[in-house]
């Protein structure tokens, strides 16, 4: 019997694939020579005003259905404010209070799967916190001693899936990841290539002694760029948590870096580090009122899942899984 039990939630961003940025006209493209898909809005030009992606509020809304989220009525835009030298408008267009989508899930493991570890993976389902729309930072690449900026990323439209800590194992994160990635992809929503950064993934863990006892103290892993580096780097945090742990240490929330060559997580920052966002609503927008037959005709146009694909041969023509 393990000592601990792991309690995992996962945040994930996805860039929405779409002909345009969120806030205004630049194409949303991936390679192109840099800083050649910019314009005085997403260069964070003093007085420019945002124009919202009608398309990627869209694709958030389809997400959010794929989850079985609620799809907010009315929802808005906020700033949340820090200082970062790729994001040049000292300020994030996010959403805090009224997301597009939140309360859903996503269904893992089955009958005869088997997770990443290749031991069984029973059915489960991973609770979703919420699905928010922002935008994309610039891109830092640091070469010969000097950091470049490259400012065609700024403003790509963002899409933040936020899971409740419902996870327990590395195996159920990966599912949790693969199914995801496959209703972004199948939902038309993002291509989720990881290797062009399409899809991020920062891992909250924590452990406890038991199913019953309260959550334990959780630390961030941020920005694994492989759903292997994911498993790997929360099998590598039980193990270092638990030690500490069983040292009698008090752990303190904490931000954490991934090495995947070392197999290492470092500390990048403490809780108090943490900044204060101070959130408030965009002042150059106004809120969003998503009308309920959008929502309905969205819904009746919905792509059918892999997995619900599967059930129906499995039940229609008595097929097994594999
Ligand atoms: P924060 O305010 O620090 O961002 P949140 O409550 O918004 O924290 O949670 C962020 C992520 O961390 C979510 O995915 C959530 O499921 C996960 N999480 C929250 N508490 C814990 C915990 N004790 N252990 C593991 N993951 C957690
Ligand atoms: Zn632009
Ligand atoms: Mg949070």
């Amino acid at each position: 019997m393990a000592k601990y039990e792991a309690v995992i939630g996962l945040e994930v961003h996805v860039q929405v694939r779409t002909a345009s940025k969120m806030f205004c006209s630049c194409a949303n493209t991936f390679g192109a020579e840099p800083n050649t898909k910019v314009c005085p809005v997403c260069m964070g030009y003093p007085g420019v005003l945002p124009v919202p992606n009608k398309e990627a509020i869209r694709k958030t809304v389809i997400a959010g259905l794929l989850t079985e989220c609620e799809i907010a009525r009315f929802s808005k835009f906020d700033r949340k404010s820090y200082f970062y030298p790729d994001m040049p408008k000292n300020y994030q267009i996010s959403q805090y209070d009224l997301p597009f989508c939140s309360a859903g899930r996503i269904k893992i493991g089955g009958d005869n799967v088997k997770g990443f570890s290749g031991e069984p993976l029973p059915e489960k389902y991973i609770g979703i916190t919420r699905i928010h729309l922002e935008e994309d930072v610039a891109k830092l690449n640091h070469q010969h001693g000097a950091s470049g900026v490259d400012y065609n990323r700024a403003g790509v439209p963002l899409m933040e899936t936020v899971s409740e800590p419902d996870m327990r194992t590395p195996d159920e994160a990966y599912a949790y990841l693969t199914a995801l990635k496959e209703i972004m992809q199948y939902g038309n929503i993002s291509d989720c290539d990881m290797e062009k950064g399409q899809m991020r993934c920062d891992v909250n863990v924590s452990l406890r002694k038991g199913p019953n006892e309260p959550f334990g103290t959780k630390i961030e892993l941020k920005n694994l760029n492989s759903f292997r580096a994911v498993h790997r780097a929360i099998d590598y945090e039980i193990e270092r948590q638990a030690e500490l742990l069983d040292q009698g240490v008090v752990l303190k929330q904490e931000t954490r870096g991934w090495n995947d060559d070392l197999g290492e997580s470092y500390l990048m920052r403490t809780k108090e580090q943490a900044q204060d966002y101070r959130y408030f609503p965009e002042p150059d927008l106004l809120g969003y009122v998503i009308p309920e037959e959008t929502v309905e005709k969205l819904k009746a146009e919905l792509p059918e899942l892999p997995v619900q694909k599967t059930l129906r041969y499995m039940n229609e023509c008595g097929l097994s899984r594999a």
